[in-house]
Protein backbone atom coordinates (compact mmCIF):
# COMPACT_ATOMS: atom_id res chain seq x y z
CA UNK A 1 0.00 0.00 0.00
CA UNK A 2 1.24 3.09 -1.12
CA UNK A 3 1.28 6.36 1.37
CA UNK A 4 1.65 9.91 0.23
CA UNK A 5 3.89 12.19 1.63
CA UNK A 6 2.85 14.96 4.08
CA UNK A 7 5.07 17.44 2.86
CA UNK A 8 5.26 17.09 -0.73
CA UNK A 9 2.60 14.82 -1.67
CA UNK A 10 4.68 12.56 -3.12
CA UNK A 11 4.89 8.02 -2.47
CA UNK A 12 6.36 7.17 0.47
CA UNK A 13 8.19 3.66 0.81
CA UNK A 14 9.39 1.43 3.87
CA UNK A 15 12.12 3.51 5.38
CA UNK A 16 14.73 0.99 4.77
CA UNK A 17 18.07 1.58 6.50
CA UNK A 18 21.06 -0.16 4.77
CA UNK A 19 22.78 -0.49 8.23
CA UNK A 20 19.97 -1.69 9.98
CA UNK A 21 20.04 -4.25 7.45
CA UNK A 22 23.93 -4.77 8.16
CA UNK A 23 23.56 -5.12 11.58
CA UNK A 24 20.96 -7.21 11.95
CA UNK A 25 20.83 -9.30 8.42
CA UNK A 26 17.00 -10.89 7.54
CA UNK A 27 15.24 -10.53 11.09
CA UNK A 28 16.56 -6.53 11.33
CA UNK A 29 15.28 -5.79 7.79
CA UNK A 30 12.03 -7.46 8.80
CA UNK A 31 11.66 -5.38 12.01
CA UNK A 32 12.78 -2.01 10.58
CA UNK A 33 9.90 -3.22 7.72
CA UNK A 34 7.53 -3.79 10.55
CA UNK A 35 8.39 -1.03 12.93
CA UNK A 36 10.24 2.15 11.04
CA UNK A 37 8.29 4.69 9.49
CA UNK A 38 8.45 5.74 5.60
CA UNK A 39 10.74 7.28 3.94
CA UNK A 40 10.03 10.00 0.67
CA UNK A 41 12.49 9.88 -1.54
CA UNK A 42 12.81 13.88 -2.07
CA UNK A 43 12.07 14.85 1.88
CA UNK A 44 13.79 12.08 3.27
CA UNK A 45 12.66 10.15 6.75
CA UNK A 46 9.12 11.15 7.51
CA UNK A 47 8.19 10.95 11.27
CA UNK A 48 4.89 9.15 11.35
CA UNK A 49 3.04 11.96 13.43
CA UNK A 50 3.45 13.92 10.30
CA UNK A 51 0.49 11.46 8.49
CA UNK A 52 -2.63 11.74 8.70
CA UNK A 53 -4.76 9.70 11.54
CA UNK A 54 -6.23 7.53 9.11
CA UNK A 55 -2.93 6.53 7.59
CA UNK A 56 -1.12 5.75 10.81
CA UNK A 57 -4.36 3.57 11.42
CA UNK A 58 -3.96 1.58 8.49
CA UNK A 59 -0.18 1.29 9.36
CA UNK A 60 -0.33 0.34 12.61
CA UNK A 61 -2.93 -1.91 11.60
CA UNK A 62 -0.40 -3.77 8.63
CA UNK A 63 2.34 -3.64 11.46
CA UNK A 64 -0.48 -5.62 13.71
CA UNK A 65 -0.56 -8.02 10.60
CA UNK A 66 2.59 -8.16 10.03
CA UNK A 67 3.48 -9.46 14.02
CA UNK A 68 0.21 -11.30 13.56
CA UNK A 69 1.15 -13.26 11.07
CA UNK A 70 4.88 -13.93 11.85
CA UNK A 71 3.22 -15.61 15.34
CA UNK A 72 1.11 -17.37 13.32
CA UNK A 73 3.67 -18.85 11.11
CA UNK A 74 5.54 -19.58 14.42
CA UNK A 75 2.66 -21.33 16.27
CA UNK A 76 1.96 -23.86 13.24
CA UNK A 77 5.86 -24.86 12.70
CA UNK A 78 5.59 -25.88 16.41
CA UNK A 79 2.12 -27.19 16.16
CA UNK A 80 3.07 -28.84 13.41
CA UNK A 81 6.72 -30.54 15.57
CA UNK A 82 4.72 -31.16 17.83
CA UNK A 83 2.45 -33.23 15.67
CA UNK A 84 4.89 -35.18 14.22
CA UNK A 85 6.64 -35.91 17.70
CA UNK A 86 3.55 -37.26 19.40
ZN1 LIG B 1 8.13 14.29 0.31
Amino acid sequence: MAYKCPRCGGDVQRGYSSTSQMVGGLVGALLVSAFKGFECPKCGPIPSNEFSSADRQSMMLGSVGFIVGAIAVFVGVIALLAWLNS
